[in-house]
């Protein structure tokens, strides 16, 4: 294959947990949803974990430090320690550090996820505009964050310092729906400066230089429910990734996925990490997994056969990808994603 874009999930006669040294997890509706843990979240990483392979969790949140991360899963039933959580603070405080002289001053828009990062890197956190501060460090500061931070940020920004954000996701998922994100807030700040942050989280480069720097991932998996910053961070970092459909992303997203937005593999839920991988198997201008083929008659995307529904999702990637080739598919998915009565 000479085509430079992913036509089909790819198979694994493996386990994948043992086919990769590393599971790089992303959190919200991959471990746990509003709270809880997902279903089946608890009991794989538990066997993966006991099978040899090594399990960090990769946040884009920066709110929270690395320790109150680690005691939530806990609680939740999955056993972390500190060590295995990097988050998004983590990686635009490494960032700054490698732009900035030790012990510049870096005005805080953010929680203490973000001044327990930056401390950690030489860096020293201060309050105001009016302390001098070299750059912005801005990231999710929650529901307490007060207007004025942003204030701060614009003078400081205004005044020379450059300007950092730990990520640019418009929207966090919590227990009472979905909220602004620190990309929202970014927002508010470019919008009084004109400037353009730096940027370390998911999908872009830092994020993932700083999980591999702290896991030491020879053979990492990057596992994510969402296509834009899991997915395209993989893709980004030249790794693999397997996509769960306990969080954002649905069959229909998964086949308008664009090129970059495509996993290797897909699953259900973390189960598929205990599993191998079937793929999707080509015939003539059609895609067979399982007991499901896919194919495109008449400009319609036509799924018949029965069998585990993944299987079915896997071969209806194929036709989708492969017919949408580097662009996206614009072929209505609704009926076969229905026939497969996923979700
Ligand atoms: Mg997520």
């Amino acid at each position: 294959m000479s085509q430079q874009y992913r036509s089909r999930p790819s198979g694994s006669g493996t386990p994948l947990s043992e086919a990769y040294d590393t599971a790089l997890l992303d959190l919200d509706g991959v471990v746990y949803a509003g709270g809880h843990a997902v279903a089946h979240a608890v009991e794989s990483l538990g066997t993966a974990r006991d099978g040899g392979m090594r399990l960090a969790y990769v946040t884009n949140n920066a709110l929270r430090t690395p320790d109150a991360v680690a005691a939530h899963l806990s609680e939740l039933g999955v056993p972390a320690e500190p060590a295995d959580v990097i988050t998004s603070a983590q990686a635009v405080a490494r960032l700054m550090a490698d732009q900035l002289p030790p012990g510049a001053r870096v005005l805080v828009v953010g929680g203490e996820g973000l001044r327990v990062a930056l401390r950690e890197r030489g860096l020293v956190p201060v309050e105001s505009a009016d302390d001098d501060p070299a750059a912005v460090a801005q990231g999710f500061g929650g529901p307490d964050l007060p207007w004025g931070r942003f204030t701060e940020a614009a003078h400081a920004i205004r005044g020379g310092a450059s300007w950092f954000a730990s990520n640019t996701d418009l929207t966090i998922p919590s227990a009472r729906g979905i909220a602004p994100g620190n990309g929202a807030a970014v927002e508010v700040v470019r919008i009084a400066t004109g400037a353009e942050p730096q940027v370390a989280g998911k999908p872009l480069p830092p994020m993932h230089r700083e999980t591999v720097l702290r896991t030491g991932a020879k053979r990492p998996l990057v596992v994510g429910d969402r296509l834009d910053t899991d997915i395209e961070g993989a893709f980004n970092g030249g790794v693999d990734s397997l996509l769960v459909l306990t969080g954002v992303t649905d069959a229909a997203l998964l086949l308008a996925a664009e090129p970059r937005h495509r996993p290797t593999y897909v699953d259900r839920d973390l189960r598929g990490l205990l599993t191998g991988q079937p793929e999707a198997a080509v015939e003539g201008d059609a895609f067979r997994c399982g007991g499901w083929t896919a194919a495109v008659r008449d400009d319609v995307l036509v799924l018949e056969g029965d069998g585990d529904p993944l299987d079915g999702l896997r071969a209806l990637c194929g036709t989708a990808w492969t017919h949408a080739g580097d662009g996206v598919c614009g072929l209505d998915t609704a009926k076969p994603v229905a026939r497969l009565g996923l979700g």
